[in-house]
């Protein structure tokens, strides 16, 4: 493979709260290559938005590096860190909250443009703002453009804020839970222009989601690392995680999903958790996290923390038990 593009190595984040020290992200080690799509998926809380801030370098960790092309962007010069910053960009969740509500659809993608001097005068900002409307699919452009954002639907807005995201030619996008707020007809069309951005601009994604679906559909030839209170439970090609999983904890997820089919829904099995609550950052299991919940738990995973094994073919487990768990399939063909 190549050398990576972005990596955590060793991340830890800890947040104080009272006498509570929290750790939202413990010992988490992860590469994003050029040009690839990454999943980072798992429940609300697990983590997966603080590591993404962590790649944007909005947040510094407790301990650990976060590496841009081989350099620590906490260790970087005034200039490399300048350079650096438009170079990974960000699309929230919540697209009506991060678009200017006063600002025009041309306002909003004419001011970079104008501020980085990308374009000179106002005939070159409306060429330019008509291509970026025009590559994702907000069409008509002119007649979009003196929209406000409240004018717009979820996945129009959403298209705006990735309009917005390219501007600066970014080498990744940290794309966090970008079609939770869309109406679920139109998710697939967001994650297009994603897929479009990434595979014309050569433009790598993390894409934060707890939706097992939306990550296989948009990071389907790429990876997927599986979250669980502050840990990386489980990496891999997400179609060998998807039809292979391994950790009890990926296997109860891709059983919970439900299938319209009444028939097909009948031969899914369901994997029995011992408990439905999920533990609290502040204060965390011992040895593994997810030893509460596991039916397949044993005395070493509440004494040992497991390491993440590589099973071959970048298939990585953090589980004492892999080798004799059962192996889990969705088995749905009728
Ligand atoms: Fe379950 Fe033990 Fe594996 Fe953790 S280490 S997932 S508790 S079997």
């Amino acid at each position: 493979m190549d050398e990576a593009l972005a990596e955590l190595k060793n991340v830890s984040m800890y947040f104080k709260k009272g006498n509570l020290k929290i750790g939202a992200v413990v010992d988490v080690s992860l590469k994003i290559y050029p040009g690839e799509i990454l999943s980072l998926v798992g429940e609300s809380g697990c983590g997966k938005t603080t590591v993404g801030k962590i790649f944007l370098g909005r947040l510094k960790p407790t301990s650990g590096e976060v590496l841009f092309e081989g350099k620590d962007i906490w260790r970087m010069s005034k200039k490399e860190y300048k350079e650096f910053r438009p170079l990974v960009q960000v699309v929230h969740q919540d697209s009506y909250a991060s678009l200017n509500p006063v600002r025009t659809v041309y306002q909003t993608l004419a001011a970079p443009l104008q501020f980085y001097k990308i374009t000179r005068t106002r005939e070159e900002t409306e060429k330019k703002v008509e291509e970026l409307l025009d590559m994702v699919g907000v069409i008509p452009p002119r007649y979009f453009m003196n929209k406000y954002p409240f004018h717009l639907s979820g996945g129009l807005r959403q298209r705006v804020s990735l309009a917005r995201a390219t501007i600066l030619k970014p080498k990744l996008i940290i794309a966090d839970e970008p079609v939770s707020g869309v109406d679920a007809s139109l998710r697939i069309s967001v994650l297009d222009v994603m897929r479009r951005l990434n595979k014309e601009l050569n433009i790598a994604f993390l894409y934060i989601t707890h939706d097992l679906a939306t990550a296989r559909y948009f990071s389907r030839e790429g990876r997927m690392a599986v979250m669980y209170v502050g840990k990386i439970v489980e990496t891999g090609g997400i179609n060998d995680l998807i039809e292979n999983p391994r950790h009890p904890y990926l296997q109860a997820l891709l059983s919970a999903i439900p299938v319209p089919d009444p028939k097909l829904a009948k031969k899914k099995r369901l994997l029995p958790l011992r408990s439905l609550d999920l533990p609290s950052a502040g204060h965390p299991p011992s040895g593994c996290r997810f030893h509460p919940r596991c039916p397949y738990a044993k005395e070493i995973c509440e004494r040992e923390v497991p390491e993440l094994k590589d099973l071959g073919n970048e298939h990585r487990v953090a589980c004492h038990l892999v080798e004799e768990i059962p192996k889990w399939a969705l088995e749905l063909e009728s």
